[in-house]
C-alpha cells in the first residue's frame, strides 16, 4: 500500500472517531489470562488499540474477532509482544548474537522469529534492544550489542529487516520496536531503572547512533525508556522523542512507553498525577501507552484533556495517525484473523533449528586455548566427565526473554555432548554444586514461562569430592558454569561479577586434578574468575534451543570458533565501566597502573576471540596519503589462515583521530569484515571510511564535524591491534 493511500485511508477512518475512539487507539494492555471480561469489553468498546503478551493463537484470534466485530468502526487489534531471540525456536541470547558479527545471521534469525510470532497472530515485537551496555552490572547487556555504537548500529539494523523485511506488511514478518529510546543502559551503578546522566557528546557519539540505524533501516516503532535521562523522564521528554526522533531523524512510525512508564512521570514527581502524566507524554511525542492495566492508564483520560485544552486536537491525531497507519500497513484490515491450521508446522519447523544452531556455533567465543586444548580428539577419548549445575539445565541454556519456548527439545550441553560422543565413550556427569538462587527474587520468576530452572540441590562438598572423583576417572573434563538464566536480564543488576555460590572452588577443585579442564562459561556478562586458569574458555552465552548440540560440535572440531567480544572483558568489579574506547588523558603510558592493586587493562579486550586457526594481518595500506574532507579512503589488509584447519576471522579497523576541534578516543570501531580461509590462504581485505565514519558530534562545536587532522589506523583481530597506518584529512 503506497504513502497516498494509506494516508487517505487514515484521515477517512480518522474523521468519524470520537474523542474516546482516538484515546482508545493510543491504549496498550496487559492481557495475562485468558477470556478477560475486563479487557475484552474495553476491545468491544473502542478504547483499546492494542494487546500485549498473548501469545494463544485461539485467544489472539478471539480478541481480534471482539475488536473487528464488536467494535462500533471495527478496528483491528495490533498485538504486541517481546519476541527477543526467537518465539518457540529460541535463539542465542541477543549479545551472544552479536558476538557473532555476522549481519546475514542476525538478520536469518529474527526471519525465523518474525515468521514464527506472525505465525500465532503477533503483529509487533518490542526488540531489537539497540542500547549501549558499558556497565556489566546492568543485566539488561544480555538484550543488546555490547558497548560498541559502530558495531550496535550494524546489529541494529541487521535485526530490523530480519523483523520487518523490506517494508512493514511484508509477509510473515512483524512490525520492529528498537527500545529503550534513551540512554537506558548507561543506568547509574548499573542498577537497572536508576537514573541516567550523559553528556551530550556520548549521547550523540555512543547511545543514539544504534536507533539512527534501526530507523534507517525502517523501524516501524520505537520504545521510549523507563528512567530520567539528564533528569527529564526519557518518556516524557519532547526533545528526545519529538526534536531528535521525530524532526530531526524524520521518524515516521509511532512511539510506545515501556510498562507504565507514562504513568511513571507522576512517580518520578514530574507530572503532578496520571492525568497530568497523560498530557505531558502525549505533549512530548509519546504516541502509544503501555499500561499494565486499565486502571493505571493515563491515556484513558485524553478525552478529559482534550475537552480543558490540555491536548490539542491536532498533536491527538498525528498519534492516532501514526498507529492506523501500521494497521492498514500490516494489512489488518484486510486480514485481521489468525490461520489456526498452520501455527504448529511453522513453529515446529526443523529449518528454523538449523538456523539456530548454526547462530549458536557462530556466537561462541574461545578466550584460551592452552596447548590446543580444543578441539577435542574423538579418537583419543575413552571418557569425559560433564560436570557443573549449568551442564544439564535446559531452562539456563536458552537464558532469559523466553515464553513460547519448548524445554523438551532444548538440547543441554550434557544432551549434546551424550548424542554426538555417547555411543563411543563413557559420559559421567555431575552437578558438581547447586546453583545458589537469587537473594532478591525477580518477579519475572513468578511470571507463566519465565519460572527459573528447578533447582538440583546437592551437598556442595560432597557433590565437588564426587566430581573430582570422576574427572580423576576421565581423560577430560568439560565443566559449565556461570549464572543461572534469571541472574541476567531486566532486573538482575548485579554487583558482583564473581560465579556465583562454590562454583570457583569446583573450578579450582577441578583444575588442581590436573586433567585437561575445558571451562564453557554460561554468561551474558564478563566473569572474574580470580585468575583461575582451566585449559581452554570458550563463551557460550544462552546458546539456545540447539545449544548443547552446537557447544558438542564445537567441542569435537565440527565448528570452527569465531566469535568475537562485544564487550571489555574486565578484570574485576572495581575497573567497572572501561570501554575500550576511552579518552587518552594525562600520562597516557601509566594507565595499566591507575589502580595500585592491579593490572589496569581488561582480562579480554572487544574484540577479542581466539580461533582453533590463527590468523597473521599484513601489508596494511591506505588509497592515498591525504584525502579531503568529504573524501572516502580506502583501507587495504591482507589476512592469511596460518593455521591448519579452515577457520573464520572478523577482520577490525580502528580509527583515532590526532587533533581536531573535540578529543577523540584513542581508537574506535569503524569497520569489521567476517571472512572464511583455509588453510595458508590469504584475503585481501577491504574497507572503505566514508566522511560519515570520520565525523562525530563535537563538544565544543555542539554539532557534526569533520575536523581537518591525522586518522591513524589500527586493523587486526581486535581492539588491541596494532599493525597501523595514518593519512591526513585537508581541506579540498
Ligand atoms: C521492558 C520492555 C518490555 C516490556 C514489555 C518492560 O518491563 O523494559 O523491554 O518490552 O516490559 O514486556
Amino acid at each position: 500500500m503506497n504513502d497516498k493511500v494509506v494516508s487517505e485511508r487514515v484521515n477517512a477512518l480518522l474523521a468519524q472517531m470520537t474523542p474516546e475512539e482516538k484515546a482508545g487507539q493510543l491504549c496498550q494492555f496487559f492481557s495475562f489470562t485468558p477470556n478477560d471480561v475486563a479487557i475484552t469489553d474495553e476491545v468491544a468498546a473502542g478504547h483499546v488499540g492494542s494487546i500485549l503478551v498473548v501469545r494463544d493463537p485461539a485467544e489472539l484470534d478471539r480478541l481480534q474477532h471482539v475488536a473487528v466485530e464488536q467494535s462500533r468502526l471495527g478496528i483491528p487489534l495490533l498485538f504486541g509482544f517481546d519476541v527477543i531471540h526467537g518465539l518457540r525456536t529460541i535463539f542465542p541470547v541477543p549479545i551472544a548474537m552479536a558476538a557473532s558479527w555476522d549481519m546475514e545471521i542476525i538478520e536469518a534469525g529474527q526471519v525465523v522469529a518474525a515468521a514464527e510470532a506472525r505465525a500465532i497472530g503477533l503483529h509487533w515485537t518490542f526488540a531489537p534492544m539497540v542500547d549501549i551496555a558499558r556497565d556489566p552490572r546492568w543485566g539488561r547487556m544480555v538484550e543488546g550489542a555490547g558497548e560498541d555504537p559502530h558495531l550496535g548500529s550494524a546489529v541494529a539494523a541487521a535485526q530490523v529487516r530480519g523483523f520487518q523485511g523490506s517494508a512493514i506488511g511484508e509477509a510473515g514478518r512483524v512490525i520492529s520496536g528498537p527500545k529503550h529510546f534513551a540512554g537506558y543502559g548507561a543506568a547509574l551503578g548499573g542498577r537497572d531503572y536508576d537514573e541516567a546522566e550523559i553528556s551530550d557528546s556520548e549521547l550523540r557519539n555512543i547511545y543514539l547512533p544504534p536507533f539512527k540505524a534501526a530507523i534507517d533501516a525502517g523501524a516501524g516503532n520505537i520504545m521510549c525508556a523507563y528512567m530520567t535521562l539528564n533528569g527529564v523522564p526519557a518518556t516524557g521528554n519532547h526533545w528526545l522523542i519529538t526534536d531528535v526522533l521525530k524532526r530531526e531523524w524524520g521518524f515516521t512510525g509511532f512511539t510506545v512507553s515501556d510498562a507504565n512508564s507514562a504513568y511513571d512521570l507522576a512517580t518520578h514527581n514530574f507530572a503532578k498525577d496520571s492525568a497530568d502524566a497523560g498530557v505531558r507524554a502525549l505533549n512530548a511525542g509519546l504516541d502509544m501507552e503501555m499500561s499494565l492495566s486499565v486502571k493505571s492508564s493515563c491515556y484513558a483520560s485524553l478525552p478529559q484533556s482534550l475537552a480543558v485544552g490540555a491536548v490539542s486536537e491536532n498533536t491527538l491525531d498525528d498519534a492516532v495517525r501514526r498507529i492506523l497507519a501500521m494497521k492498514f500497513r500490516m494489512g489488518l484490515f484486510e486480514n485481521p484473523y489468525v490461520d489456526q491450521t498452520q501455527v504448529n508446522a511453522v513453529l515446529g519447523n526443523p529449518a528454523h533449528r538449523v538456523v539456530a544452531q548454526e547462530a549458536a556455533e557462530k556466537s561462541f567465543v574461545l578466550l584460551r586455548n592452552e596447548n590446543k586444548a580444543l578441539p577435542l580428539d574423538r579418537t583419543k577419548l575413552g571418557s569425559i566427565a560433564v560436570i557443573g549445575p549449568l551442564a544439564d539445565s535446559a531452562r539456563d541454556t536458552l537464558g532469559p526473554w523466553v515464553f513460547d519456548h519448548d524445554l523438551a527439545e532444548t538440547v543441554t550441553v550434557l544432551q549434546g555432548i551424550t548424542d554426538k560422543v555417547g555411543g563411543e565413550m563413557q559420559v559421567a556427569y555431575s552437578p558438581g554444586v547447586t546453583m545458589i538462587p537469587r537473594l532478591n527474587p525477580s518477579f519475572f520468576d513468578a511470571l507463566p514461562g519465565l519460572q527459573p530452572a528447578a533447582r538440583v540441590e546437592v551437598d556442595d562438598d560432597a557433590e565437588i569430592l564426587r566430581a573430582v572423583e570422576l574427572a580423576n576417572a576421565s581423560d577430560c573434563a568439560i565443566l559449565v558454569l556461570g549464572e543461572a538464566q534469571n541472574m541476567i536480564g531486566e532486573a538482575a543488576s548485579r554487583s558482583s561479577l564473581d560465579l556465583p555460590g562454590r562454583q570457583q572452588d569446583l573450578l579450582e577443585a577441578l583444575i588442581a586434578t590436573g586433567k585437561p579442564v575445558i571451562l564453557l562459561l554460561m554468561s551474558a556478562r564478563p566473569l572474574d574468575l580470580k585468575g583461575a586458569a582451566p585449559d581452554a574458555i570458550l563463551n557460550i552465552w544462552y546458546p539456545g534451543t540447539q545449544g548443547g548440540a552446537a557447544v558438542a560440535n564445537t567441542l569435537f572440531g565440527d565448528a570452527v570458533p569465531g566469535g568475537k567480544l562485544p564487550f571489555n572483558w574486565v578484570r574485576s568489579i572495581g575497573q567497572v565501566p572501561l570501554p575500550y574506547a576511552h579518552m587518552k588523558t594525562h600520562q597516557p603510558k601509566e594507565r595499566e597502573n591507575r589502580y595500585w592493586n592491579e593490572q589496569g587493562s581488561a582480562s579480554y579486550p572487544f574484540g577479542f576471540g581466539l580461533s582453533y586457526a590463527t590468523f597473521a594481518y599484513d601489508n596494511l595500506r591506505v588509497s592515498k596519503p591525504v584525502v579531503a574532507l568529504g573524501e572516502a579512503i580506502t583501507v587495504s589488509v591482507d589476512v592469511t589462515n596460518t593455521g591448519s584447519c579452515a577457520a573464520t576471522e572478523v577482520a577490525q579497523l580502528y580509527i583515532h583521530q590526532r587533533y581536531g576541534s573535540a578529543a577523540r578516543p584513542v581508537r574506535e570501531l569503524k569497520g569489521f569484515k567476517r571472512l572464511t580461509l583455509s588453510p595458508g590462504e590469504t584475503q585481501t581485505v577491504e574497507f572503505v571510511l566514508t566522511a560519515k565514519e570520520l565525523t562525530y558530534w563535537s563538544a565544543a562545536v555542539r554539532d557534526w564535524v569533520q575536523d581537518e587532522t591525522i586518522i591513524d589506523i589500527m586493523v587486526g583481530a581486535d581492539s588491541a591491534a596494532t599493525l597501523s597506518a595514518s593519512f591526513e584529512v585537508r581541506a579540498p
